[in-house]
């Protein structure tokens, strides 16, 4: 049997609308001009009422009397010029004219032209009309004004409601396809991530042979799920898979299919798995699904209606490829959390690939990849850049390093240098540097309050080793106090946490010793140590009390409301005891910090001096006045 495909029957949207010429305000500008310039000049030459109209045996005569120099034969009509001075005044006109016209008798008048000769009159001869192709300019200008104009209208409202079809093409799935050699990424340019990118060669293994794997059995995943915290590459490693691919891959994001009119979405998602499995085998990409797949009936995020229609468009479309349609959807979200248990099903988004937060090794190649062209400093040791960038996604290492080229640019220096790329982290870590106006009364207590985040995290023993403390505001903070943990944490131990609780509640005990009150500034650090505390007894079962037992409480779902109450699996009873137990750890904490800090306030005081001297201190300098 031979494979019948016709030609250039692929279906095919290019990512932008094709340009059509001539179609701005300027072309438009430039239509008017000329048909107006041509409108002119063709007036000019025919005109009548310019002239001074005047019998033909009058022009005969004047030819005799010497008073015409010049005419132009135009089929019937004839213009003449005067010889200066010779312009004769005419009774009922007013205006005096140096040129006239006349029509030539209907039979030829063989006299006419001997005379015109005879009296040395210059003659010219003019076509009848404009010519042919004038004409049909002039013809054609006010339609291809109109043409023009609704072109433009209509770009301009297409543009603004989808990048695909015309104006009547709202419902064309607005996905673009990338075919081979369109896009530039490889895999190459994505560090680390090497399990997800493992998954994913697996995937274009199987859409380039996938006989293979049928034969053995072998069922391939449909969907293809990209979990991670925003900024890991999700986005990124499924354009690598595009450049990588070597069939169509359709990119659309989740937002993109809720943009306009109901149903619409629903319209789409139908359009582009047509288009798909027209071109299979091939690759669809949702990214960041959670925009369509949050759970239904939530009544929440707004349009609901909508989301759920465009929604089970996609789980019917997932349903319904039959085994031999090699169709794989990817899709990415940072909120897992938050998907309709129904894309999760086996036979829909089964594959689940966790992409995490870069280790030490991936933040060195990321680094690397987007410094390559950045002219780095001879001292610049991007290892210890990536040991002190702990937490950072790659996004906020890309942004690292383009704040260091900023900087660099604005000190008007060549190359990026250790110092400056150690602002930028600093920057991209605690915002940018603020230069109000602190009074020295709140110096002190701003001073006090790092100096006790500082003191406790060097006396605890299982608290992070400090980086740094500084009292200069940035972004939103007043001061900081930096750790920087040695290696990565992937797993946390209970001592850990505690210390980590204490070093957050170490400020405000050191403001209360040393003032006797507390202050506002505490707000963060409270609200870290007590989202850690319930996470300590709900999730990781931390409380004698209440005994190894995790509870679902509705804290992962940020909405209110009908959710909320669903996702609560315990009693009344039990949210109490929950509620004294966190109350209980934190309190327990704090005890053991006002007794740290009132054993070394001759420690804390030389540090809060010191901070105030030199509005920022480093790891030794702290250990020193720590320690001695
Ligand atoms: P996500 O979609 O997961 O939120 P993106 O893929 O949009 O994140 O990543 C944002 C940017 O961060 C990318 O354009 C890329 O420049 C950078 N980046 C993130 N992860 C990596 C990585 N593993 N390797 C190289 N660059 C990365
Ligand atoms: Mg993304
Ligand atoms: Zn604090």
């Amino acid at each position: 049997m031979a494979e019948n495909k016709p030609a250039g029957g692929e279906p095919k949207r290019p990512e932008t609308p094709p340009e059509l010429p001539g179609l701005g305000w300027r072309y438009i500008v430039w239509v008017i001009a000329i048909s107006a310039f041509m409108y002119y000049y063709w007036s000019t030459t025919t005109d009548s009422g310019l002239h001074q109209s005047i019998a033909y045996s009058e022009f005969k005569a004047r030819v005799r009397a010497d008073a015409v120099t010049k005419v132009t034969l135009q089929g019937e009509r004839v213009i003449g010029t005067y010889r200066a001075g010779a312009v004769p005044a005419q009774g009922n006109q007013t205006r005096s004219s140096t040129t006239f016209t006349t029509t030539l008798p209907p039979v030829n008048d063989p006299e006419l032209i001997p005379l015109l000769e005879q009296h040395h009159v210059e003659i010219d001869n003019k076509p009848t009309e404009a010519p042919w192709w004038l004409q049909a300019i002039m013809a054609l200008i006010p339609w291809l004004f109109f043409i023009a104009l609704f072109f433009f209208i209509s770009r301009r409202v297409s543009e603004r409601f989808a990048q695909g079809g015309g104006l009547f093409g709202f419902s064309k799935s607005k996905a673009r396809l990338y075919r081979k050699g369109t896009m530039q990424l490889s895999f190459d340019d994505v560090a680390g991530l090497d399990n997800a990118k493992a998954d994913l060669r697996e995937i274009t293994a199987y859409l380039k042979s996938p006989e293979r794997y049928r034969k053995l059995g072998a069922k391939i995943p449909r969907g293809i799920l990209l979990m991670g915290p925003p900024g890991t590459g999700k986005t990124l490693l499924a354009r690598a898979m595009a450049g990588e691919a070597d069939v169509p891959f359709f990119s659309i994001s989740g937002s993109e299919f809720v943009e306009m009119f109901v149903g619409v979405g629903a319209a789409r998602v139908r359009d582009m798995f047509i288009d798909a499995k027209k071109s299979a085998p091939a690759i669809i990409f949702i990214d960041e699904i959670d925009s369509v797949g949050r759970a239904r009936g939530t009544g929440l995020g707004g349009g609901h209606d909508e989301r759920e229609q465009t929604l089970n468009q996609i789980l019917n479309e997932m349903d319904g490829f039959s085994a031999h349609e090699a169709v794989v959807v990817l899709a990415a979200t940072n909120r897992p959390d938050v998907l309709d248990p129904a894309l999760l099903r086996p036979g829909r988004f089964d594959r689940k690939v966790v992409l995490d937060l870069p280790d030490k090794k991936a933040r060195l190649a990321i680094l690397k990849i987007h410094s390559r062209e950045v002219p780095l400093a001879a001292d610049v040791d991007l290892e210890r850049l990536a040991s002190l960038t702990v937490g950072f996604s790659g996004a906020d290492l890309e942004n690292l390093v383009n704040e260091a080229a900023l900087l660099t640019g604005r000190e008007e220096k060549s190359q990026v240098d250790m110092n400056t790329l150690m602002a930028a982290r600093d920057k991209v870590v605690l915002g940018a540097r603020r230069e109000n106006v602190i009074s020295e009364a709140e110096k002190k207590v701003i001073a006090y309050h790092e100096s006790g985040h500082a003191v406790v995290a060097s006396l605890l023993p299982h608290a992070d080793p400090l980086d740094k403390v500084t009292i200069i505001p940035r972004g939103r903070a007043l001061g900081a106090t930096e750790q920087i943990p040695e290696e990565e944490h992937y797993n946390l131990q209970q001592s850990y946490l505690r210390d980590r609780i204490g070093v957050l509640l170490g400020g405000r005990t050191a403001e209360r010793l040393v003032f006797g009150e507390v202050s506002s500034g505490a707000e963060d650090d409270l609200k870290q140590a007590t989202r850690l505390a319930q996470h300590m007894i709900t999730h990781w079962g931390m409380s004698e009390r209440l005994g190894p037992v995790a509870f679902r409480r509705g804290e992962e779902h940020i909405f209110l409301g009908r959710e909320m109450a669903q996702a609560r699996d315990f009693s009344e009873h039990t949210a109490q005891i929950i509620d004294d137990e966190i109350r209980k750890l934190v309190k327990e904490v704090e005890q053991e910090v006002i007794q740290l800090l009132t054993a070394h306030r001759t420690q804390l005081d030389a540090l809060a001096t010191a901070l105030l001297e030199k509005e920022t201190l480093g790891a030794s300098e702290i250990r020193q006045l720590v320690s001695g």
